[in-house]
């Protein structure tokens, strides 16, 4: 495995870290309503990593989680609050990972659109991509 690379990534204060082996699965930006104010941004842009590419590497006690949804949650630092992590139920066997908290690229771009129909109207998109509903 000597040709693995990782991505590193954490949160705005430095009390969570976490480290990730790449390839990736995919990487989206999301519309969603629920993406939208837990961020407080027009839409999110994920990274989708099977789950034991994920590692924390600091932040045990500060990362935490909220239940957004029913099976769903979202990991935050609960110092900062800077909102990083998605699990769910619904992808059991992955990581999703906020692509504006990693320290530098991962191995693909942006590659859709997801819940495009509750995008809103006061930010441009790159049109180029695809609007696709989310698969298991
Ligand atoms: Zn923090
Ligand atoms: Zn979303």
């Amino acid at each position: 495995m000597s040709d693995t690379r990782f991505v590193d990534g954490g949160c705005l204060c430095g009390a969570v870290r976490f480290r990730l082996a790449l390839p990736s699965k995919w990487c989206a930006h999301c519309h969603c309503t629920q993406c939208r104010r837990f961020h407080g941004a027009g839409y999110v842009t994920w990274a989708g990593f099977e789950s034991d590419r994920f590692e924390l590497l600091e932040g045990q006690d500060a990362l935490r989680w909220f239940n957004s949804s029913p099976g769903a949650e979202r990991g935050f630092c609960g110092t900062c609050g800077s909102s990083m992590l998605f699990r769910s139920e619904r992808w059991k066997s992955e990581a999703h990972v906020v692509l504006g908290s990693l320290d530098g690229p991962i191995d693909r771009a942006p590659e859709a659109h997801v819940f495009h129909d509750t995008c809103v109207d006061w930010m441009a998109l790159d049109e180029s991509l695809p609007r696709v509903q989310p698969t298991d």
